[in-house]
């Protein structure tokens, strides 16, 4: 047994996929045309895979932006801010992100996934709790990983479980730090925050929710499940990414605690990283106001999910549970006919997500659409064509 013998069972799940024809993780997009249309095996394909929800990827605004930071900026910040010092326009993203939420702080930090590394890593310690949906993100369970605080999972939206699990904690309730999400990435459900932030009130506990799927997407400002739902005041932290509505890279937190502007200093994946470049800063500073303004980019995007969300469902699909731009096509457990099904979508050129255990929230196997403001109507039903066709011909998997 050597160091690497343990990549042999990945590698042959790797190549017995690949023997299959394309290989679905890590596709190839020779060129991007736009925020819905690419080149993918020398073929012009919609988009329907992306998180891409405003569709501000290719926004004039945000490119001139970018393009004068880079020029007056230079391409990188070369270190972390701890060490190499702030960027002007660093500081006033956060001032920008603290006035949309109408919170006194905000940390910006260079992806979403090192946000949430920071902030459980650094907000729950030794002896205190992370009570975590089960089906969170990757970047949460990383984050759990890193910190030393206790790990409880309750069942994903369920508040029976989450409300038990309190109870059980009784006076470490106060040590306890509740995480959840807006949208549910794989499924596009969303969490009952109302409840959850009643729970947390009752129990003096501290609500974490991420943000990623959500902002933009919900809200009338969109700033997210917990403006949809009136909680904004009890959510103690609110964590984001750049890389979905914003249609750029990086992550934050905002908060009423004036601890987290103190956690810059104890949070390694802030300190030991370089800073976001000049020219994502600068885009996300003007994609954040279009978001902010954005009421009509919301507006097409629910719009778009209602038309696809409907076109699926006289198909017959089974989808994920309710109405969201995250869309999920639930097939069954063979990896093998999924593939099939992923790839002839490819092939008539719609490019969506192939999700595999244990990436979904069961054993089964999933096609993650996502919808955005900038697709046409023709494009969605141009889509749900090809899904009819691709479906009648060889089933649901
Ligand atoms: N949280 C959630 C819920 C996500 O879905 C993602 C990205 N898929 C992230 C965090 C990480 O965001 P980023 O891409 O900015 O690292």
């Amino acid at each position: 047994m050597t160091l690497l013998d343990k990549f042999k069972p990945l590698e042959e799940a790797r190549d017995k996929l690949r023997a299959l024809g394309t290989y679905p993780f890590g596709v190839t997009i020779e060129k991007i045309l736009s925020p819905t249309e690419a080149v993918i095996h020398g073929r012009k394909v919609i988009l329907a895979g992306t998180n891409n929800y405003l569709g501000l990827t290719f926004h004039p605004e945000c490119i001139a932006a970018a393009i004068q930071a880079l020029k007056e900026q230079g391409c990188g910040t070369t270190g972390s801010r701890m060490a190499n010092g702030n960027y002007a326009d660093h500081l006033a993203l956060e001032r920008e992100f603290a006035e949309f939420y109408r919170k006194p702080f905000c940390v910006v930090f260079s992806t979403g996934y090192q946000a949430n590394l920071a902030l459980l890593s650094t907000l729950a310690g030794a002896g205190d709790v992370i009570l975590l949906d089960a089906d969170c993100h990757a970047s949460i369970y990383d984050g759990c990983r890193l910190s030393q605080a206790e790990v409880i999972r309750f069942r994903h939206n369920d508040v029976e479980d989450l409300k038990k699990r309190l109870r059980r904690l009784g006076e470490r309730a106060a040590r306890t730090l509740i995480v959840v999400e807006g949208i549910y990435s794989m499924l596009g459900d969303m969490a009952p925050l109302k409840e959850i932030a009643a729970l947390k009130q009752e129990y003096g506990a501290y609500l974490m929710v991420d943000e990623a799927h959500s902002l933009g997407v919900l809200g009338e400002y969109g700033r997210g499940l917990v403006e949809a739902t009136g909680v904004e005041d009890q959510a103690d932290f609110i964590v984001g990414t750049f890389s979905k509505s914003l249609g750029g890279i990086g992550g934050f937190c905002v908060s009423a605690h004036r601890e987290l502007d103190v956690l810059r200093y104890a949070a390694r994946p802030y300190i030991f990283t370089a800073s976001s470049s000049p020219a994502a800063i600068a885009a996300t500073r003007v994609a954040l106001r279009l978001l902010r303004d954005g009421t009509e980019l919301r507006a097409r995007l629910w719009q778009h999910a209602r038309r696809f969300r409907q076109g699926l469902e006289n198909l017959g699909l089974k989808l994920g549970p309710i109405l969201s731009p995250v869309v999920a096509i639930l097939l069954g457990e063979s990896r093998e006919q999924a593939l099939f099904i992923w790839h002839q979508l490819l092939s008539r050129g719609v490019y969506v997500n192939l999700v595999m255990p244990p990436a979904t929230p069961d054993a089964r196997c999933l096609l993650r659409c996502s919808l955005s403001a900038a697709h046409s109507d023709q494009q969605i039903d141009r889509c749900l064509e090809v899904f009819a066709e691709v479906f009648s011909a060889y089933g649901s998997a």
